[in-house]
């Protein structure tokens, strides 16, 4: 068993339907198709968890994946979690070149 290896894993969030899954960097990084998101295969998919650069964003240093019971609270999570991001995804994109 010496050629055993634990893989860093690294949770990635669908922008097209708001899910999340985890990947194995190791396969990721093998991988020789496109990551798409398993549940609606879209391509708009981004790997959060080793993001270091963005304040106040706590929920994401979490490699848990989990849903709200209460839809108004499952709501308010993503405002501040993925709302915030998704605003910041816009921005960045006319700009590129400044960061
Ligand atoms: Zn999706």
């Amino acid at each position: 068993m010496s050629s055993y290896v634990l893989d860093n894993l690294e949770k990635y969030h669908c922008f097209t339907c708001d899910k999340e899954f985890i990947l194995s960097e190791y396969q990721r990084e093998n991988a020789t198709e496109e990551i798409i998101c398993p549940y609606c295969h879209s391509k708009n998919v981004e790997d959060y968890v080793f993001m270091d650069d963005e304040d106040g964003l706590n929920d994401l240093g979490c490699m848990g994946i989990s849903h709200y019971t209460d839809p108004k609270e499952e709501f308010e999570c993503w405002a501040r979690t993925w709302g915030v991001i998704e605003e910041m995804r816009k921005k960045k994109g006319g700009n590129k070149a400044l960061k």
